[in-house]
């Protein structure tokens, strides 16, 4: 359980979420307005046979939108210095952002192993978004659904890859 995965990406695009299915527990708080998730969580993921550390991130303590951006980068960097691997995840059913390109620049600066998730995959909708991800730099995107439970054996082999 040293092997700690932490992940990273703007609010709303459904990393607690994630987090949640893999801790099995409703740990992190999601919500539908971004930025809710208050503080750092981390907990013990199981995907299939493997246990890893898991932490949360993209916090925001209050609402001051003249910080906000300055803490959850903060938040970012000190998850990313701290993990041996980082899931990047974007929102497929919404394509790139300039606050997705922002993350990604932080993440690669990292030089960590990533794995890049385009999430809200279920369905179609996420393909011209999960495609578009690919700009990133950061390798093939991986097509997830955390809400519907979808792409978590292709997840598997890439946390696989990265352990
Ligand atoms: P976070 O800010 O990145 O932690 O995002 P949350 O996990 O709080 O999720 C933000 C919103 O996206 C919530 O309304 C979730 O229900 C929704 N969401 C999360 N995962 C999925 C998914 O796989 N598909 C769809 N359609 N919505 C999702
Ligand atoms: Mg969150």
């Amino acid at each position: 359980m040293s092997f700690t995965l932490a992940i990273v990406g703007r609010p709303n695009v459904g990393k607690s979420t994630l987090f949640n299915r893999l801790v099995g527990k409703k740990l992190a708080l999601v919500d539908d307005r971004p930025g809710v998730t208050r503080d750092r969580r981390e907990g013990e993921a199981h995907l299939g046979d493997l246990t890893f550390r898991i932490v949360d991130t993209a916090g925001l303590e209050e609402a001051d939108p003249a910080s906000l951006e300055g803490r959850m980068r903060a938040q970012t960097e000190t998850a990313i210095a701290d993990a041996d691997a980082i899931l990047f995840m974007i929102d497929a059913r919404v394509g790139l952002t300039p606050a997705d390109r922002a993350f990604a620049s932080l993440v690669r600066k990292s030089g960590k192993p990533t794995i890049l998730v385009a999430n809200k995959s279920e369905g179609r909708g996420g393909e011209a978004g999960r495609l578009e991800a690919f700009a990133l730099g950061l390798g093939d995107p991986i097509p997830l659904s955390a809400e519907h439970g979808e792409g978590l054996s292709e997840l598997y082999d890439a946390v696989l890859d990265a352990l």
